[in-house]
């Protein structure tokens, strides 16, 4: 078996803000990590410490279109797919492309595990279960998504391409492995992202309006991001026979006011809190049960929601932009 040292890995949306630090934590491990991304919602800036590094690469690309020659004739010992757009302001902008980016981009990525005898991870989503009527969610419960709504380009995508996974394991073309992400934030978030936790922290440092939708009741469950990422690497690591989808998010569940209560306190901001009108199909509640995930991989996330704030009002602070528009839904 190699070594990390001895791979080379592709990083599909490596230039976002979990692919940027899944990135570097490859290369901290000795690998080579080939990061492949259209920048539609990465950012250069996120990759300043990666270009350093002799053992990085980029390659600008669409994984809807065919992939390019210098991706398609390589040798990679694993694909990690990040790629696509995840606030869903920012994915419902073109709703069309985000849904081929799922289906056409994982089966562009599936076909090239396939021919090399890659690895191949797939960042699925909680919100393949929708609205969910059943909590906290079970990797066996099979979800409540409208395939009309506007978050249904997104939500229906990755079913769709859980469902390509899924059936290039059951036909013996590779190992595959789908891990369900749930909310994960930290620093790198862009401020303009439109997701809650860049939204709130971006407000509270400008000392702008905080916008929280609906009446704040709605729940979250909040994972930092190196808990995330070390998540996805156990997974990709794991050996076993195929474990199905893995749950990866904290199950500490949160609502939207306590979230702002916190990042208000954390800041000392005075900002005041405004309500707008709840987005259509707005989950009302979602919690991970990640039994399966300490079972099988012996993960489980370790940084509290306070930890993790102060850690991201840290980089607000000294790397993102006050952003005057951050609430545009
Ligand atoms: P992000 O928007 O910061 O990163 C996505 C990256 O993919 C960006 O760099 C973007 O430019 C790139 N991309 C988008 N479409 C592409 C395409 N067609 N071809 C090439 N590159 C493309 O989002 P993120 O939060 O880092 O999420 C990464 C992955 O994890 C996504 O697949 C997302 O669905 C999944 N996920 C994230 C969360 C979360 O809370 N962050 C939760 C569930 C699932
Ligand atoms: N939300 C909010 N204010 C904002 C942005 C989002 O109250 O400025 C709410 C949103 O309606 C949802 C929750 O926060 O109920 C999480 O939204 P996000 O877009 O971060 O993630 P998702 O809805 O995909 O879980």
């Amino acid at each position: 078996m190699k070594s990390v040292k001895q791979k080379t890995i592709l990083v599909a949306g490596g230039a976002g803000f979990l692919g940027s630090h899944l990135c570097e934590r490859l290369i901290e491990q000795g690998a080579r990590v080939v990061c492949l991304d259209n920048f539609q919602t990465g950012d250069r800036a996120n990759l300043r410490r990666l270009e350093r590094e002799d053992g990085f690469e980029l390659i600008e690309a669409d994984i809807v279109d065919p992939l390019p020659a210098k991706v398609a004739r390589r040798k990679f010992d694993e694909i990690y797919n990040l790629a696509c757009a995840a606030s869903p302001p920012l994915y419902q902008v073109d709703p069309e492309h985000t849904l081929l980016t799922s289906v056409l981009g994982t089966h562009h990525l599936l076909k090239l595990a396939h021919a090399c005898g890659a690895r191949f991870l797939l960042t699925s989503t909680s919100e393949v279960y929708g609205d969910p009527d059943v909590h906290p969610q079970v990797e066996t419960y099979r979800g409540n998504v409208s395939c009309t709504g506007p978050r249904a380009c997104y939500d229906e995508g990755k079913r769709a391409a859980e469902t390509l996974c899924f059936d290039y394991d059951r036909l013996g073309r590779g190992v595959v492995r789908v891990a369900r992400i749930f909310n994960t934030y930290g620093p790198r978030l862009s401020a303009s992202d439109g997701r809650v936790v860049s939204n709130v922290v971006s407000q509270a440092l400008a000392g702008e309006d905080i916008t929280v939708f609906g009446d704040g009741s709605q729940t979250r469950s909040f994972c930092f991001v190196d808990d995330t990422v070390a998540g996805l690497m156990k997974l990709m690591a794991y050996d076993g026979a195929q474990p199905g989808p893995i749950n990866i998010g904290n199950p500490v569940e949160r609502t939207i006011c306590d979230l702002v209560d916190r990042v208000l306190a954390i800041t000392g901001s005075s900002s005041e809190v405004v309500y707008r009108p709840l987005p259509i199909d707005d989950p009302r509640r979602r919690k991970p049960d990640i039994g399966k995930a300490r079972e099988l991989l012996g993960w489980s996330p370790e940084t509290t929601l306070e930890q993790g704030l102060k850690a991201t009002i840290a980089w607000f602070e000294k790397e993102a932009p006050a952003s005057a528009d951050a609430a545009e839904a």
